[in-house]
């Protein structure tokens, strides 16, 4: 099983594809320096670029070593994809704990970036779920980590986005599932605050929960939309594996021209009033509650020739009025700066932490958007996103980001410099060397 279209970029296509050297993994370390391993290239920003150097390509090193049925447990080569590893468990009743909008991520990206899903509130990240991993590193050899061994080392590459090592093996405790399809309710709402409110009641009830909201309308009331929320299904409804399928390839150039602000604005008003009723309940495929852009190959090309950027941000829990407030206010920076968010999803973080140094989640409101790229205004505006969600003692993922300044990088992530102890020195990335992090020449 392949992974489509991993071909040394990242989703969002930004910056422009670089020049890099893509050598796969032979389970040697490479010899020309600095390197940096590549996953199935899911990350929207520069996380997972190496321009001028060489990427290390992990894809084919994609084995199940091991699935104990009776303990839930899978060991698995970090080239493996979560679709993949789904195709294997899910008939067995078994599920992984937490996976991505997409099924293909390796598990090596999923612990690099310590992946949250839409049961965060509930079972935290993906590394709360990592039991052990195996590292392949320049200057110590293989070595293996877990919270009881060489924790230093698991903790920084938790989140460590691959400038630790080499990661070739992860041991992660899987979930039992009754079934792979989800019963879901969607429930329509009116306004941001209430967007919110709901999301907050149904986190006690719900494993699953993620909001889609209208952030493009004019009309008043941005942040209305449909909460989401989920649960495995009873047994009848059956262990099926999602779907591989990758069609509709033609879609992504033949939508482009009309995606605009005003079809965009006439298609959220479609999407937000095809709802009639205030709740829907139905049982969902596992692809189409989990991944519904999977079924569109590259359906980011949408965004082309000039790529997007997703921003994401995660600000502190506080009292639900008080968030509503200030997505409402992050909602006006972009309105007056002309930008229209093609696709926004919002999500409650829970206190689970992964104890990942560089880990992204903390207890709060996370906010991911989708934007066209329009250059400097662009820019403009989503430094001033910063400051405020600076300001509000929050962070941007870097698992989507290929803009962040370093001042800012420094402010919201002051751990950086425990992690740059542990940094391995013949790894580098074209975002790290960005953030001007990178102290020591490669060894
Ligand atoms: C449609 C879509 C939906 C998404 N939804 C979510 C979501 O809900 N939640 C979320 O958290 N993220 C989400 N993402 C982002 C994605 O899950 C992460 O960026 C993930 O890390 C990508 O994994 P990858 O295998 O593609 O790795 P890449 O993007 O190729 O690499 C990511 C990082 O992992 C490192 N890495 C990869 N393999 C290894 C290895 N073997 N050893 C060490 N380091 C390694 C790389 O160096 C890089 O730093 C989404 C992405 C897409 C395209």
């Amino acid at each position: 099983m392949t992974t489509p279209d991993a071909v040394g970029t990242s989703w969002g296509r930004l910056p422009e594809p670089p020049a890099a050297a893509f050598v796969p993994f032979r389970g040697v370390l490479p010899e020309d320096r600095p390197y940096l391993p590549y996953g199935a290239g899911r990350s929207y920003g520069d996380v997972c670029l190496n321009d001028g150097a060489t990427l290390v390509a992990m894809t084919e090193h994609h084995r199940i070593l091991e699935f104990d049925q009776q303990l839930g447990t899978l060991v698995v080569e970090s080239g493996c994809t979560i679709a993949q590893v789904h195709q294997t468990i899910i008939p067995s009743g078994w599920h992984l704990p937490v996976i991505p909008g997409t099924q293909w991520v390796t598990i090596g990206g999923a612990v690099a970036n310590d992946i949250h899903g839409k049961n965060h509130h509930r079972d935290g990240s993906f590394g709360c779920h990592v039991l052990e991993l195996e590292l392949l590193r320049s200057d110590e050899g293989v070595v293996r980590c877990s919270p009881t061994q060489r924790s230093d080392l698991f903790y920084a590459t938790i989140g460590g986005m691959g400038l630790t090592g080499i990661i070739t093996w992860v041991k992660v405790r899987l979930m039992p599932i009754p079934s792979a399809q989800i019963q879901t309710e969607s429930i329509k709402t009116s306004s941001m605050a209430e967007t919110v409110d709901v999301l907050l009641a149904s986190d006690e009830q719900w494993l699953y929960s993620v909001a889609w909201v209208d952030l493009a309308t004019r009309s008043g009331c941005a942040g209305r939309g449909h909460v989401l929320v989920g649960q495995h299904a009873s047994a009848e409804h059956g262990l099926q594996p999602p779907s591989l399928r990758q069609s509709y390839g033609w879609l992504a150039p033949v939508a482009r021209p009309f995606l605009q602000p005003t079809t965009v604005r006439l298609g959220n008003s479609i999407k937000y009033h095809g709802q009639r009723t205030p709740v829907r309940s139905s049982v969902m495929d596992h692809g189409a509650f989990f991944h519904p852009l999977d079924a569109i190959r590259g359906w980011n090309r949408v965004y082309d020739p000039k790529g997007f950027v997703q921003y994401q941000f995660v600000i502190p829990e506080e009292e639900a009025s008080e968030v509503g407030k200030v997505l409402s206010s992050i909602t006006t920076v972009l309105h007056e700066a002309d930008l229209v968010p093609y696709l926004a999803v919002l999500k409650r973080f829970g206190s689970r932490s992964s104890g990942g140094v560089m880990s992204f989640p903390r207890p709060g409101w996370t906010l991911a958007m989708d934007l066209p790229w329009s250059g400097r205004p662009m820019l403009h505006a989503l430094n001033r996103l910063d400051a405020m969600v600076l300001e509000r003692g929050g962070r941007v993922y870097l698992a989507k980001d290929a803009r962040l300044e370093t001042a800012m990088f420094r402010a919201m992530y002051p751990q950086w410099t425990r992690f740059s102890e542990l940094l391995d020195p013949a790894v580098s990335s074209t975002m790290w060397r960005r953030l001007q992090l990178t102290t020591k020449g490669y060894q």
